[in-house]
């Protein structure tokens, strides 16, 4: 047998994708490649229903699976040991196993299961476990049998060529692989819940890309340089990742001098959502995407997101809508956005914050006092001011 460490990946959603499961196959199969491409001597197989990863001896098992537990399609991995299947080939692997456990790990119970994947092999899953179990009993003298709750549980899968040996199962992310669903604009804030929001959408197959809105000189280098530090951690997830920077000042102080204080925030709302409109189409993107969240601040009551949704005809995805913030948080937390999210750094919308933002805005105002305003103009040339920047894992 080939001295490489061996896992097995295993797809949750993807296997029900029907006629399309070869291609959701291949997309997760190339998403994995990608990840584990820095370190060298990878092979990432479909082997008889089964990804099979392959990696060179000394590559620690752990950042294997730190690697390919972020990737989106994925339900779990386990480590696993290859076997030629036959009775004494599978029971000669399963007590080495057995040894290096109680080496390693003291273990001194176990449990067997079988599984078998090739209903050719002449002996029945029930029984393989039974005669393995039993060779391990013989030839692992300290270990006992413990059906309940066993130190180490060994599950043996028998398939047609090469049969397997594994223990533990690593559960990963779920969700579907990158580039299945298309493209989505995400409005990508310094906050918590917008880099959550990317995340959960980027989760279903989506390919993220972003635009951010800032008011320089009132916000500063360091908000953006905080925006940049959180999409960065979102291409350990997302890929590579452009975000389209535009400075909002000038339509914020039109707004100023033209418009009802308490509208400044709605209105600027949607300011941002025709721009980023504009931006998605020009890019190829099919969706918007907030971290918007029903009830959570003024600019987020039904009537203000009714408010902001007619500013645009394209899809808004708000996949955190009805989360609590705590929900979200853990998930931030999870994610790793969430320490960078909590630094300081004032945003653009805080900039004119107004002292009492309207709660119920009604379209029908929010229109009139928009016709104070050259809004295409407007639209247009913040549109010039765009910059862009792509953010690659590291
Ligand atoms: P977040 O934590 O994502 O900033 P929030 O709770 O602070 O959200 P708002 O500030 O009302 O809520 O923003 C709602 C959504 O609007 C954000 O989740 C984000 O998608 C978008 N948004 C807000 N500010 C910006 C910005 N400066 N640039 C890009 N998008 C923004
Ligand atoms: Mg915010």
């Amino acid at each position: 047998m080939e001295n490489r460490n061996i896992y097995i990946v295993r797809c949750g959603e993807v296997a029900l994708k029907g006629l399309n499961k070869p291609y959701f196959e291949r997309m997760l199969i190339e998403r994995i490649r990608k990840v584990l491409k820095p370190y060298k001597e990878t092979e990432v197989r479909r082997e008889d229903g089964l990804i099979v990863v392959r990696t060179a001896p000394d590559l620690p098992k752990e950042t294997v699976i730190r690697e390919i537990s972020k990737v989106f399609g994925v339900d779990s991995i386990s480590p696993a040991v290859e076997t030629e299947t036959d009775m004494e080939a599978i029971g000669r692997a399963a007590v080495a196993y057995m040894q290096q456990q109680i080496e390693e790990r003291g273990i001194r119970t176990f449990k067997v299961e079988a599984k078998r994947a090739d209903k050719s092999f002449p002996v029945k899953s029930p029984e393989i476990a039974r005669r393995i179990g039993a060779r391990i009993l013989v030839e692992c003298k300290v270990l006992k049998v413990d059906v309940h709750n066993p130190e180490c549980k060994l599950y043996v899968h028998v398939r047609k060529d090469r049969s397997f040996i594994y223990e533990r199962k690593v559960s990963a992310l779920g969700g579907l692989p990158l580039g299945t669903n298309g493209k989505g604009l995400v409005l990508l804030s310094g906050g918590i819940d917008s880099p959550v929001a990317a995340f959960l959408m980027a989760k279903r197959g989506m390919y993220i890309e972003a635009v951010h809105f800032h008011s320089y000189p009132y916000t500063s280098e360091r908000a953006w340089e905080k925006v940049k530090d959180l999409a960065q951690v979102l291409t350990d997830y997302c890929g590579n990742i452009k975000i389209h920077s535009v400075n909002l000042l000038p339509i914020q102080e039109q707004i100023v001098q033209h418009c009802p204080e308490e509208e400044m925030t709605i209105l600027i709302r949607r300011f941002m959502m025709k721009i980023a409109q504009r931006i998605a189409r020009e890019t190829g993107s099919l969706m918007l995407i907030t971290g918007e969240n029903l009830g959570q601040v003024a600019s987020q009551t039904a009537e203000a997101l009714m408010v902001t949704d007619a500013a645009v005809q394209m899809p808004v995805m708000r996949p955190l809508i009805a989360m609590d913030k705590t929900e979200i948080i853990d998930l931030a937390r999870k994610i790793g956005t969430y320490d960078i999210s909590i630094l300081p750094y004032e945003d653009c919308c805080t900039v004119f914050l107004p002292k009492h933002p309207k709660t119920k805005p009604k379209l029908s105002a929010i229109l009139e006092s928009e016709s104070r305003l050259n809004v295409e103009e407007l639209v247009e040339s913040a549109l010039k001011s765009v910059e862009t920047t792509e953010i690659r894992p590291k």
